[in-house]
């Protein structure tokens, strides 16, 4: 009988909020403003067992305020820069402009991103945990069967949906590494 290749846990972590700073639209190398401590919790999670897979909305090409080879730069740098193992990204938005204006199944709270993450590395849901700082993070990460949680680096509180229930609540990715 032929083995079953083990499923991997991952750590799926939402992009502007969690590794950089939240700060509207960033659409150039200038705005991306990665935390002093990404990397260092990357290598933990790594060190943990974990695949570290960033899943970011980029709606700001679906608006026309950034070619999609830009945000590919600029997700490639951040990849490099803290050793993420993959990045996926949903450029559109309903009423985007062209080819990214569709109602798609990737941008969360859709879980286009994470089903194809999950296909690739054999992931293990049930093992596994979204983190972010928005309300659609964590309906996101509670459609694909994940662990949530809510970071208060980005966004914050105050914005948060009332109906949202995340598993865990710390102030940054940082508090969340040296829990896990
Ligand atoms: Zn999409």
């Amino acid at each position: 009988m032929k083995k079953e290749k083990q499923a991997r846990p991952a750590i799926f972590l939402d992009r502007d909020g969690v590794l950089c700073k939240e700060r509207g639209y960033v659409t150039t190398f200038q705005e991306l403003e990665i935390f002093p401590y990404a990397k260092m919790c990357v290598e933990s999670i790594h060190r943990k067992g974990f695949l570290a897979i960033c899943i970011t909305n980029q709606s700001a090409v679906a608006r026309g305020m950034m070619t999609e080879n830009v945000l590919l730069e600029l997700n490639g740098l951040l990849q490099k820069e803290v050793g993420l193992d993959a990045v996926y990204y949903c450029p559109h938005h309903p009423q985007g402009m062209g080819k990214y204006g569709v109602a798609c199944t990737c941008r969360k709270p859709g879980v286009g991103m994470i089903e194809q993450a999950k296909e690739r590395f054999r992931i293990g849901m049930e093992q596994s945990y979204l983190v972010g700082d928005r309300g659609s993070d964590i309906i996101c990460g509670q459609r694909a069967g994940l662990k949530t949680v809510l970071v208060e680096s980005g966004y914050g509180l105050e914005d948060l949906e009332q109906s949202v229930k995340p598993d865990f609540l710390f102030q940054d990715l940082q508090e969340f590494v040296d829990f896990l």
